[in-house]
């Protein structure tokens, strides 16, 4: 079979790169080893404008949304939701406060509150909260579409790949039965591990999350605090998450699960029951600068990556697929925070 892409993975990144290659005419084909080792199927798929300790909206954000919106709003998985952060203590909600001055982060915070229960008595907000315009993306549904579109179409093989079967010359990749013109992974962290973007200054971070049934009254928003609650409706939740970087596996952990029930309870005024009905862990894909590795392999111009979309990768991928899908079928230029030529090869 002959192709102008054979794509290494089928998580996020690789979903919305074939849908733009494909959009432009290109043909594709997909191997992915059934979402084994995929951080996007962890991924609660949450889009929170302001964040961190400091509270701040990154530059790039009203952009990267904006483009994702659309995107995902025409792929039918986007799901608009306010979040809302509760505050630490009084310097945090002075920072709050002051960002409400701000003309970049007016569209996405609706509200700041100041006292306990001032937006739902159920919470407990001892330092009040800012609700924000946020979102979350439905990614199994993303991927299970995409993954149909693809198995239609004859243009996907379940197989775990070793980028040591590949035969990369300089008119193509061969793999298997497949001929491909160039070879592009989206191999999350795996590209982290081995193969030949191994040398980038990948720093991938395990984290896991939980759906639990609880008889703690649904909210119409996000809960977020040093963590997050998403309720999905009729009494369950998904929750997550920690940091880790080590031990990067795909394996879920008692202790964690501990402690991601007890920050669960604690954001309500009032016990609650919890029933655990699933827990998961993956790793992110996150890289030395907080930016996405996308271009060409410095000595292998039919190799290509695209990846390292780390912690927001529901933010950064729509509009990084098209600039990719741009770059490999018109010769566009990427921006260069993102071109992986800005790390010299090893
Ligand atoms: C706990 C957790 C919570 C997160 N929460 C959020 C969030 O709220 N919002 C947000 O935007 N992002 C979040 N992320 C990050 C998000 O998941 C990633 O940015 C994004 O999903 C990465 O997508 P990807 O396609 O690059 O990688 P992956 O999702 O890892 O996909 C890689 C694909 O390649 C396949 N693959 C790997 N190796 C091979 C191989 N050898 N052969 C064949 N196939 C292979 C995998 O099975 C998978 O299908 C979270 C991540 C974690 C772990």
């Amino acid at each position: 079979m002959q192709v102008d892409f054979l794509i290494v993975g089928q998580g996020l990144a690789g979903s919305l790169l074939a849908k733009e290659l494909l959009r432009r005419g290109r043909t594709v084909h997909v191997v992915d080893d059934c979402w084994k080792s995929s951080s996007s199927q962890v991924a609660a798929g949450l889009m929170t404008p302001l964040t961190g300790r400091r509270f701040t909206l990154t530059k790039d954000y009203p952009e990267l949304f904006a483009s994702a919106k659309k995107r995902l709003t025409e792929l039918g998985v986007f799901r608009p939701i306010e979040v809302y952060r509760m505050f630490v203590d009084e310097e945090q909600r002075a920072k709050g406060l002051k960002r409400t001055e701000c003309k970049s982060c007016q569209p996405f915070i609706a509200r700041v509150t100041s006292a306990r229960g001032e937006l739902d008595a159920g919470v407990a907000d001892e330092f009040g909260g800012a609700l924000m315009n946020g979102a979350w993306v439905d990614l199994p549904k993303l991927m299970s579409d995409v993954r149909a579109e693809l198995v239609a179409a004859g243009s996907l093989t379940e197989a775990s790949f070793d980028p040591a079967d590949a035969v990369v010359t300089a008119d193509g990749v061969t793999w298997r039965t497949i001929r491909a013109g160039a070879i592009i992974y989206c191999d999350g962290y795996k590209s982290a591990l081995r193969g030949p973007f191994k040398y980038l200054p990948w720093q991938p971070a395990k984290g896991e999350a939980l759906t639990l049934r609880s008889d703690v009254t649904d909210k119409p928003f996000i809960l977020n605090r040093e963590g997050w609650a998403l309720p999905l409706g009729q009494g369950v939740w998904r929750t997550g998450t920690n940091w880790q970087w080590d031990q990067l596996d795909e394996a879920p952990t008692e202790p964690q699960k501990e402690k991601l029930i007890r920050r669960f309870r604690s954001y309500f005024g009032q016990e609650v029951q919890v029933d655990v009905t699933a827990h998961v862990a993956g790793v992110r894909p996150c890289t030395s600068d907080n930016h996405p590795f996308m271009g060409t392999h410095p000595t292998q111009p039919r190799t290509h990556l695209f990846g390292g979309l780390g912690p927001r990768g529901t933010v950064w991928a729509p509009l990084m697929a098209d600039e990719m899908a741009d770059y490999l079928c018109a010769g566009k230029a990427l921006r260069k925070e993102c071109d992986l030529a800005r790390f010299p090869a090893a």
